[in-house]
C-alpha cells in the first residue's frame, strides 16, 4: 500500500446529497484495477473508504462518486473546495472482474454502488471485452447517477442498462441472472435486499462477487 498526494480538481453535483469528486494525482505511479477502492484523507485528517467510479484508461486522475453522509465524512465533504490537497491511500479491495470467466456479466446496483460498476464496465468496453453486460440499477429516489454514461450505450444495444427497484429488476431478469457472472455493490441494506431476493428467486446468491459499503449514510 502506498499514499499518494493528491488535489481535488473538481466537485461536481450528480444528484442532491450525492457529489463526484475528481482528483489529480501529483505523482504518476498510481495504477488500479477497475472495481477497486481508495482511502481518502480529507485535509482535516478524517478518512473515509470511496471507490474508483472512472477506468484506468486515464491513469492520472480518478473519479469518486459519493454520497454525503450523516458522519464526519459527510461533514468533511461538506467543507471540501476544488483545490483542496488530500492524500490518497490504495487501492484496495477484490470486487474485480475475474478475467478467466467466460459468463455474460450482470452487476447488481444500488445508488452510489454504481461507481464500481461504471469503472467495470467503461474498462471492459474500452478493451473490447466480448462478454455480454447487464446493469440492474436501483437509483435513490429516481436519480439515476451516470445516465449520460448508460443510456447511449443502453441504445446502441452495447449493455443492457435497466433501473428500478432491485427485486423487481431481479424477478424479471432471472433466466439471464441464473447464467450469469453476479457482480453486488452498495449499502448493507440494498445488499441484504439483494441477497433476499435471489434467493427468493430460487438463485443462490453465495458465489456472487460483492462489495459493501457499510451502513446507509
Ligand atoms: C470499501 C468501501 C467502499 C466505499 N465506497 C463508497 C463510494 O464509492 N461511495 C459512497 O457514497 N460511499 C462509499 N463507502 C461508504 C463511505 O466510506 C462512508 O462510510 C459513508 O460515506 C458514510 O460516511 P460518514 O462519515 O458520513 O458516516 P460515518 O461517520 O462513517 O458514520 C456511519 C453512519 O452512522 C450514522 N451517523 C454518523 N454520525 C451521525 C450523525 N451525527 N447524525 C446522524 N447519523 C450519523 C450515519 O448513518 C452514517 O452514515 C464505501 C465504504 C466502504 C467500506
Amino acid at each position: 500500500m502506498q499514499t499518494h498526494a493528491a488535489i481535488v480538481t473538481e466537485i461536481q453535483e450528480l444528484a442532491p446529497a450525492v457529489l463526484q469528486l475528481t482528483v489529480a494525482f501529483t505523482d504518476r505511479d498510481f495504477e488500479f484495477e477497475p472495481g477497486q477502492w481508495v482511502n481518502f484523507q480529507f485535509p482535516e485528517g478524517v478518512s473515509r473508504a470511496y471507490t474508483i467510479a472512472s477506468a484506468p484508461q486515464r491513469p492520472d486522475a480518478v473519479q469518486l462518486c459519493v454520497r454525503v453522509g450523516a458522519g464526519r465524512g459527510g461533514e468533511a465533504l461538506k467543507k471540501l473546495i476544488p483545490g483542496a490537497t488530500v492524500a490518497i491511500d490504495g487501492p484496495f479491495g477484490d470486487f474485480v472482474l475475474p478475467q478467466q470467466d467466460g459468463r455474460p456479466v450482470a452487476f447488481l446496483a444500488g445508488d452510489t454502488g454504481i461507481a464500481p460498476v461504471r469503472s467495470i464496465v467503461l474498462h471492459m468496453l474500452a478493451t473490447k471485452d466480448k462478454r455480454p453486460i447487464s446493469v440492474l440499477y436501483e437509483p435513490d429516489q429516481r436519480h439515476i447517477l451516470y445516465a449520460g454514461d448508460f443510456d447511449p450505450l443502453a441504445r446502441d444495444g452495447s449493455i443492457v442498462h435497466v433501473s428500478g427497484k432491485i427485486e423487481t429488476l431481479i424477478a424479471r431478469n432471472r433466466r439471464a441472472l441464473e447464467s450469469s457472472l453476479k457482480m453486488a455493490a452498495g449499502f448493507d441494506g440494498f445488499l441484504a435486499r439483494v441477497q433476499s431476493a435471489l434467493r427468493a428467486n430460487g438463485i443462490d446468491p453465495s458465489g456472487a462477487i460483492v462489495e459493501s459499503f457499510g451502513p446507509e449514510p
